[in-house]
């Protein structure tokens, strides 16, 4: 689809609610850019940048990042698509980022996908991720074509560090305490847009259809 102005979206949810995989989707059906806080993160402990080192034990134990180094990470990239549709995964996950965005963008919508935390305990151990490009499966609902290796590139799967079981219930504690208060900064601008579910193939419809209601080039000649 072509869409006929920009158009800039978050994505929110529990850890393990989808997120990446929905993200994909979107950005494969839609054309926006895709920017995943968490992937920015990883890959700078991939590289061993100096900042990465920084992160990584608070990312080990399910602990945020501070905000004004989280902030400045996004807009940084933010920058750079000026002129693109984007849509971003992991970020704002507290109300001061959420301010820092504010300033710089207004958010046309947030999608919240909201899926029970039983069923994200569950998820989360069967979880294998492509590090470099974020691709994630699950070895349940969502395999890839060859077990242990991404389907795009053929490279190895691997288990992120942070996807044990301790870790899992702090990062839900952290999402909790710190991310649902922002759900309730976007419903209050009345730009947020929840879909409830146990399973992402269920989802994905209701987001797709969703979107192409929001996009279509009607709706857009009207805003
Ligand atoms: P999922 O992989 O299912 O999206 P998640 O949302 O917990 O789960 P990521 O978004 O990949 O995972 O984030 C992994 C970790 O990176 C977080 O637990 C946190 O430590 C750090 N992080 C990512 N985004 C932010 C953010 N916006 N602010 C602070 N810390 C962040
Ligand atoms: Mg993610």
């Amino acid at each position: 689809m072509v869409l006929q102005r920009i158009f800039r979206a978050v994505i929110m949810g529990p850890p393990g609610s989808g997120k990446g995989t929905v993200s994909a989707r979107i950005t494969k059906t839609f054309g926006l850019q895709h920017i995943s806080s968490g992937d920015i993160l990883r890959a700078n402990i991939n590289a061993q940048t100096e900042l990465g080192l920084l992160m990584k034990s608070s990312i080990d134990q399910g602990q945020l990042v501070p905000d004004d180094v989280m902030s400045r990470l996004i807009m940084k990239d933010l920058r750079a698509m000026d002129q693109s549709s984007w849509l971003i995964d992991g970020f704002p996950r507290t109300v001061s980022q959420s301010e820092a965005l504010d300033n710089a963008y207004s958010v046309d919508t947030v999608i919240n996908l909201n899926v029970p935390f039983q069923t994200i305990k569950q998820r989360l151990t069967s979880r294998w991720t492509h590090l470099p490009s974020g691709r994630v499966y699950n070895v349940d609902f969502n395999p890839p074509k060859v077990s242990g290796f991404d389907d795009v590139t053929g490279e190895p799967l691997v288990q992120r560090d942070d996807d044990t079981p301790d870790t899992v219930m702090r990062r839900l504690k952290a999402y909790q305490t710190q991310t649902e208060p922002v759900l309730e900064y976007y419903r209050s601008k009345g730009v947020l847009e929840t879909f409830s579910g146990t399973e992402t193939n269920k989802i994905w419809p209701h987001v797709e259809a969703f979107l192409l209601r929001k996009l279509s080039p009607a709706k857009q000649n009207v805003a």
